[in-house]
């Protein structure tokens, strides 16, 4: 049951409603949870998560109104999404937050609110009321640049950037963002600036190791001290926070798999394939001959649910070898034995989700951060190959071979091994993840 009462103190959480959001803001409310705060999670309507797997934390719900901000939940109309959540909560926000200070036990504390960055509306509530914000940014590090610094400096910032940062070609992706802006994207921009400047802090679900660089660039800029305590699934293994249905079949199967033997293929919540993707797919992974898992969720090929989209004969032929689901335990898959390879599309929790188990990725970005999500993993860090934009079996056949079988690929396994211990060591005490949640704890939540 929660702890909840005297001399206890509060964390309110405000989640921002996709998945790869609400997974690390739970994962997050553990983490704290474990050290002892009582959390109160916080979300707009729209995809609430299902608070009975989540039986330690309060869950309340405010109105959005998205259905009247008339906005679609296509990855194009982001930006005015964003604008239309913070519009629309931050009345309810403010009063519900009102009524938590109101009713809490005399003795009990709020220590503060961690938003996700794209709620930054929860940063203004915060100041009115005199708590402190947190920040917390469920994407590489280095997109943070884009938030830290200022926009007029980010050009010439990036043109003479730091070796290790070169590979990210933050250059040409500052360019593509400043190219006829909309309206909701200068807006969100300038308000998602100004509430990390005001933020008491900001939480990076990243690793010291796996973006020294652009932390030190970020640190140089940002007048918030910055703490990394990801991976957050590994400080503390929480529950189950999936919008879709696991299918916990797929871990019967991959137990009847030879050890690295399998290539896990999902491309998260949110990508959108064409028909002959899953075409090209398919028969790129049937030539392949090594065992597969793949999830294909409804709506991944628009409109569709997929599966009736695999091409005569593809069953047949692979037979046992493959195993198709609607949504995976990815954490539990990845962290399975037989799991040799990851095709990804690179979102952010995928790639750390793989990293922390020393799987090496097939990467097939498809929009926004992913690109440069893809850019870590196959030019800094080494543990990936890309796949091309244009998918083609006889391509996809090749990739996935010298991933996980042919000598090609060994320097890149390698490297994925050693990454998995090296995320060991940051979450164990004295790690630089482990001791960036414990200067979190006595820096910001005590005072
Ligand atoms: N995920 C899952 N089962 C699946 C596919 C994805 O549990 O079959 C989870 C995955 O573990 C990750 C999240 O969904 O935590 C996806 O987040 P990510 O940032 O990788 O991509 P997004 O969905 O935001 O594009």
């Amino acid at each position: 049951m929660e702890k909840q009462g005297e001399n206890s103190s509060r964390l309110v959480l405000v989640l921002y409603p996709f998945q790869g959001h609400i997974n690390p803001m739970l994962q997050l409310g553990t983490i704290f949870h474990a050290k002892g705060y009582s959390i109160t999670i916080i979300h707009p309507e729209f995809n609430s998560p299902d608070p009975s797997n989540h039986p330690l934390f309060t869950f309340i719900s405010i109105p959005d109104k998205l259905l009247e901000s008339n906005v679609s939940l296509s990855p194009a109309d982001f930006m005015n999404l964003v604008s239309a959540l913070n519009r629309n909560c931050e009345a309810p926000f403010k009063k519900c937050l009102t009524q938590i200070l109101d009713h809490k036990h005399p003795h009990e504390r709020i220590s503060g609110v961690i938003y996700d960055g794209l709620m930054y509306f929860a940063q203004t509530v915060a100041d009115a009321l005199g708590l402190p914000g947190v920040c917390m940014r469920p994407t590489a590090a280095a997109m943070l640049l884009f938030s830290v610094i200022p926009q007029t400096e980010q050009e010439s910032v990036f043109e003479t950037q730091i070796p290790e940062l070169q590979p990210l070609e933050l250059k040409q992706m500052f360019k593509s963002m400043s190219t006829n802006p909309t309206e909701a994207m200068t807006e969100v921009r300038a308000a998602a600036l100004n509430a990390t400047k005001r933020s008491s802090g900001m939480i990076s679900n990243t690793m010291e190791f796996l973006e020294h660089a652009a932390l030190s660039m970020i640190r140089e800029y940002s007048p918030a001290p910055v703490f990394t305590i990801g991976p957050f699934h590994k400080l503390a293994p929480s529950s189950s926070s999936s919008l879709l249905q696991e299918d916990a079949h797929c871990i019967s199967w991959l137990d009847k798999q030879a050890l690295k033997s399998v290539i896990y293929v999902s491309f998260g919540s949110m990508a959108s394939l064409s028909k002959q993707d899953i075409v090209e797919i398919a028969w790129g992974l049937a030539s392949s001959e090594q065992p597969f898992l793949w999830v294909i969720r409804p709506g991944l090929v628009h409109g569709s649910q997929g599966t009736e989209l695999l091409p005569d004969g593809f069953q047949e032929t692979v037979g046992e070898r493959g195993f198709i689901v609607k949504w995976a335990p990815q954490q539990e898959v990845l962290a399975h034995e037989a799991v040799g390879g990851f095709w990804t599309h690179c979102g952010w929790n995928s790639t750390l989700e793989s990293v922390s188990e020393g799987v090496p990725m097939l990467c097939s970005p498809c929009f926004g951060d992913q690109f440069l999500n893809m850019k870590y993993i196959c030019y800094v860090w080494k543990i990936g190959l890309r796949l091309e934009t244009e998918l083609e079996r006889g391509k996809i056949q090749g990739a996935i071979k010298t991933l996980m079988v042919n000598i090609q690929g060994e320097e890149i396994r390698n490297k994925a091994a050693e990454f998995k211990r090296k995320t060991q060591v940051c979450v164990t005490q004295g790690g630089s993840s482990w001791s960036s949640l414990d200067e979190f704890t006595k820096q910001i939540l005590s005072v």
